[in-house]
């Protein structure tokens, strides 16, 4: 079975560089620390509160159902730069595997 928590897509995360009291971060966001989303986009769009909707979307696809069996979706969240329409789904979304 699934381990049920799989994230989107994993951007070779530059995890390594600690956000402790960075100096100079212009391009810094505040972000709690339960925020359970990607730090920024595909296109590297830093996200925070504020900064992304965060919404349910209903879905059959194998990921969605391996992780909620009664109404299946996926938590997705898209970027709000404007241009932007990276979105981002938990669990992964699998569109050939649906149906
Ligand atoms: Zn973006
Ligand atoms: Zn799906």
């Amino acid at each position: 079975m699934p381990a049920g928590v799989l994230v989107g897509w994993s951007a070779g995360a530059p995890a390594l560089g600690s956000l402790a009291c960075s100096t100079g971060a212009m391009r810094e966001v505040r972000r709690p620390d339960w925020w359970p989303y990607p730090e920024s986009c595909q296109h590297g769009h830093p996200w925070g509160p504020g900064r992304v909707i965060v919404s349910w979307m209903p879905c059959d696809c194998g990921p969605a159902r391996a992780e909620r069996q009664r109404g299946p979706g996926h938590l997705t969240v898209s970027c709000q730069v404007p241009g932007c329409r990276s979105r981002w789904y938990r669990p992964d979304h699998d569109p050939g595997a649906a149906g």
